[in-house]
Order: structure tokens, then C-alpha cells, then sequence
């Protein structure tokens, strides 16, 4: 089972655009569409951590690619699509909850079809078209590129498809993608996990660890540069145990490396990876690369030894300590965030202190903090000892504050200092909307911390680069109320203003629910998967 993260209590932002190519092995369309038939509409919701975001980008590609169009926002689309979580406490019953809501819409519109994918129609396939029999197409995580033809399947048969594959078939990112930003990109390098976290229900449903190979990953972030991209987001599960596929160990460290022979690659991130796969030269190839971020977010999890254990992560208190050291000693400006889980079964007082331990020591500029809950399937869930709510709650509301307070002083230190800042796209869902009443912008500094500032009477656009001189801090966001003291237009303005003042197809909006990790992303909601 995996921890529920009940609440964010630091700025992280994920993102997630969009887009797409029909997928290879997909069943090509069964029927036609009549030439009188308008252009049917869709929509996606996109539930849980970036991989979903990212997997939503490739649905809403494939899903245009397919002749669909974005409904329009506000208007009910023809084709709804959940991909789903299985990793939020009572994911089920809350799905079940939106799925009767959609049913009703549906008597009123026989167009509609109903689609549910992701991790939770990997878990519970037909109990899905059971519980909701008005489900048209059940697909997995591993056959997302099987959508569309699964729908025009259901709407020729007239019955519910499912279609759930035990492994991958197709790399996900060979498929069609619509990018939620102009200028912003995830960019997966590996799909799943070859741990075994006790909490965790990832493996079971994401399968082993498949890696891209390095010319494939690259030759994306070009075309994606190419584009007016000019931040990139590694995306894995085990980000840096990329390479255990094909045997090679250093590849994520030559990947870092490599991207930053990249030109107009400005930004590169990555997330998460793994403390116990974490190695020196990965430090290396952050501090010597210059257009990757100073900026970490790597899960601690617990702070005690044995619960570690527990959990079965193979790596200890001093082991993430050293890492967090050699980090700050490589890279003295590097913000470090993490996630958190509070109340493991069994876990004591001195367990938990010596998380609030290692909080103090490492001094994250945020965290993603979670109350564990149980969750079938997950050997935790069997494990004696589970802990009272009551108990639980007085431990995660002493952790929250304590990350609150170190995380604010740690932004106070910052006031008076310049930061560049890579300006948010207002239309993607990531936090960058002009504020009505300060008319505020917000950016990302390098470090991926959250800034609003005030544009003065440039004209700054979303994809520009700004510098500022940081007046205020709060926990969990800086404010510049200084005039800019650099505004640098750039490539991902162009893009993001060509994208803007490009005719709308009709029925397109960009409209996509977004959650957070580096900045320019959609946002996904929450950290991961508690990696
Ligand atoms: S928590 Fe992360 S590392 Fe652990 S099993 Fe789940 S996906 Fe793998």
C-alpha cells in the first residue's frame, strides 16, 4: 500500500501538458466515422502523480490524432476519460462516486462513452464494468495506445471493451503527445519499478523496470527544443537506476551529461529518484552540467532505520544524510525536497523523532507529507501493529509544522537575493496566473522554488526568463514587489505566444487539471508515488 498524500505541504509543483501518432499494435478503427458525423469531443481527468500527468498528454494526443477534438471548457465532452490513481486512500469509492455523476450525463447524451484507464483499472479490471456497468472501455497501464480503438469497438459492438495487458508492449513514449506547455515537457526515461516498498502498490501494477534506450531519449528532447521547449523533466519511477536494463550503471549520470550538450536546452530536471540507487557521480554530472537545476527531490520516506526496514528500503538515516551532504558541498544553492510518510505500522515516538531528525538536519526547502493508510494489496496492509488515526494525526500535524517552519526560514534567507526566473505559463495550469489584486506573475527560479513577482510595465510573457530581487517569503512562495531587474525574451515565448495566438480548432481548449513537480509542468496531484 502506499501512503495517501493527505497533504502537500510544500510548494512542489508537477506539471503536465499534453499530445501524439497512432500507436503501433493498436487495432486500427473498427467503423468509420459517417462523413455527417460533427467531430465528437473529448476530455481527460488525470488523477495522481506525474506519470499519470504525462500518460494523460499521450491520451489527449492519441485521442486528436483519432479525429477527436478538446471539449470545449465548460461544455461536456463526447468521449470521458479517468485515468486513475490506485495509490489515494479510497481511490475506489471516490471513482465510483464521479463515474455515477458521469452515468447521468450519459442517459441524457447516447454520443458519450465512458473510458477508465490507469492504475486502478490495471488493479480491478472487470470489477470496474461490474460496479459501473455503463463503463464503455476499461484499459491499463500498459495499452494506453489502445484507446481509441477500443472505443470505436465498444460504440460498434455496443458493449463494454476491456483490456488489460500484464507488460508493456510499446514504449509510451512512441505514442502521440499533446503538451499541456508550449515550452515545458516530461520526458519519460524508464516506466517502471524493480522495488518491492512494502507500502507501495506501484510494481504490481507499472510491472519491472523498462528503460528507453539513450539516442531515443535524446532525439525527443531535440525535436521537443526544436519545438521551443526549454525545460525538460526526466521522468522515471527510479529515475536513476535508469540503465540497470541494458547494464549500464553510470547511464543516468552520461544522460544528465549528455542533455546538457543540448543547445537551447535551458532547464532540465528530473524526478524521483532513489536514495539507495543515488550515486556520486550523479552528484558530479548535476554540478558540472549547467542547465541541470540545482534542485533534488528525493524521498526520505522515514527517518528511522527500522522502519526503513520495514518498508523494505535498502538504504539508512546516515546513508541519505551523506547524500544530502554531498549535494550542499557540490552545489551550496541546491534546494532539496522530499516526501514523507507518518505513521507506518509500528512505528514508535523514537521513530518518529529521529525522523523529525533527519527533517531538521536536512533542512528541506519543502515536503510532501503522508499519513499512511492501508491499502489492499500491499504487504504493509497485513502488517500487525497498525497505528491509531489519533496517534497518526498528533505525529504528521508536529512533522507538518516542523517542515513549515524550517522551509520558511530557509526563504527568509533568501530575501534580497537575485533569482531567475522561467516565467509560467498562465494557460497550463501551473500556478502562473496574474494575480487580480497585485498583478503579480509567478516563475520558477532554478531551484524550482515558487516566486511571485511584479512585471512593472514590461511586457513579460510565459517562457520568458526574468530576474528579481526577492522581497518577501512565506513558507511556502517568495514575492518580488521590485521591478525586474532583467526581462530576457526567449524561444519558449515565442512558442507559448505562437501557440496562443494560433487560430482554436474548434471544440480545443487546453483546459487539463495540473499538479506539480519542476515548474513549467502540468501538475499533477501529488509528489509521485511515494518513491
Ligand atoms: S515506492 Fe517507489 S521505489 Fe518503492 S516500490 Fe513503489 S515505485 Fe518502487
Amino acid at each position: 500500500m502506499t501512503a495517501t498524500p493527505e497533504t502537500e505541504t510544500a510548494g512542489l509543483e508537477t506539471l503536465a501538458p499534453l499530445a501524439p501518432r497512432p500507436a503501433e499494435g493498436a487495432d486500427a478503427p473498427l467503423a468509420p466515422r459517417p462523413a455527417d458525423d460533427p467531430t465528437r469531443t473529448y476530455e481527460v481527468r488525470t488523477y495522481g502523480c506525474q506519470m499519470n500527468v504525462h500518460d494523460s498528454e499521450r491520451l489527449s494526443g492519441m485521442l486528436e490524432d483519432a479525429g477527436y477534438a478538446a471539449a470545449p471548457e465548460g461544455a461536456t465532452a463526447d468521449v470521458i476519460v479517468f485515468n486513475t490513481c490506485a495509490v489515494r486512500e479510497n481511490a475506489d469509492n471516490r471513482l465510483y462516486g464521479t463515474l455515477g455523476h458521469v452515468a447521468s450525463l450519459k442517459r441524457e447524451n447516447p454520443r458519450m462513452q465512458i473510458a477508465v484507464g490507469g492504475c486502478l483499472a490495471q488493479k480491478d479490471r472487470d470489477t470496474i464494468t461490474k460496479r459501473a456497468p455503463y463503463v464503455d472501455v476499461v484499459f491499463g497501464t500498459h495499452n494506453i495506445g489502445s484507446l481509441p480503438a477500443l472505443l470505436d469497438r465498444a460504440r460498434v459492438a455496443e458493449e463494454s471493451q476491456v483490456e488489460i495487458l500484464e507488460s508493456l508492449e510499446v514504449f509510451p513514449s512512441t505514442l502521440p503527445t499533446k503538451r499541456e506547455s508550449a515550452f515545458a515537457a516530461w520526458v519519460s526515461i524508464s516506466v517502471g519499478c524493480n522495488n518491492t516498498c512494502t507500502f507501495c502498490i506501484v510494481p504490481s501494477l507499472r510491472g519491472k523496470e523498462k528503460d528507453r534506450r539513450p539516442g531515443e531519449i535524446l532525439a525527443e528532447i531535440e525535436a521537443l527544443v526544436a519545438d521551443g521547449v526549454v525545460e525538460v523533466t526526466l521522468l522515471g519511477q527510479n529515475v536513476n537506476s535508469y540503465g540497470v536494463e541494458f547494464g549500464d550503471r553510470f547511464a543516468f549520470g552520461k544522460l544528465l551529461r549528455a542533455c546538457g550538450e543540448i543547445e537551447g536546452l535551458e532547464r532540465v530536471r528530473f524526478t524521483s529518484p532513489h536514495p539507495a540507487a543515488f550515486s556520486d557521480d550523479v552528484i558530479e554530472a548535476m554540478a558540472e552540467t549547467p542547465n541541470v537545476m540545482p534542485q533534488l527531490h528525493m524521498p526520505l520516506q522515514s527517518g528511522s532505520d527500522r522502519v526503513l526496514k520495514a518498508m523494505r528500503r535498502s538504504y539508512r538515516k546516515e546513508r541519505f544524510l551523506g547524500i544530502i551532504d554531498r549535494v550542499r558541498a557540490a552545489m551550496p544553492d541546491a534546494a532539496i525536497t522530499t516526501d514523507i510518510i507518518v505513521g507506518f505500522p509500528g512505528e514508535t515516538e523514537e521513530d518518529f523523532l529521529e525522523t523529525m531528525d533527519v527533517v531538521r538536519k536536512a533542512r528541506f526547502s519543502s515536503a510532501f507529507t503522508f499519513q499512511y493508510s492501508p491499502r489492499p494489496g500491499t504487504p504493509a496492509a497485513e502488517m500487525d501493529e497498525q497505528l491509531p488515526k489519533a496517534v497518526v494525526q498528533d505525529r504528521y500535524d508536529r512533522l507538518v509544522a516542523l517542515v513549515n517552519e524550517i522551509a520558511w526560514a530557509e526563504n527568509r534567507a533568501l530575501v534580497g537575493k537575485r533569482l531567475e526566473l522561467l516565467v509560467a505559463d498562465t494557460d497550463a495550469g501551473r500556478g502562473g496566473k496574474k494575480d487580480g489584486a497585485t498583478h503579480r506573475l509567478t516563475g520558477r527560479a532554478r531551484d524550482n522554488r515558487l516566486v511571485h513577482f511584479r512585471p512593472g510595465d514590461a511586457e513579460i510573457r510565459p517562457g520568458d526568463l526574468v530576474t528579481v530581487e526577492l522581497t518577501q517569503a512565506a513558507p511556502h512562495h517568495l514575492v518580488s514587489d521590485a521591478v525586474p531587474i532583467d526581462v530576457r525574451r526567449t524561444r519558449a515565448g515565442e512558442a507559448w505566444r505562437a501557440r496562443h495566438e494560433a487560430p482554436t480548432p474548434v471544440g480545443v481548449g487546453l483546459g487539463m487539471p495540473s499538479v506539480g513537480v519542476p515548474a513549467p509542468l502540468p501538475v499533477a496531484d501529488g509528489p509521485g508515488c511515494a518513491c
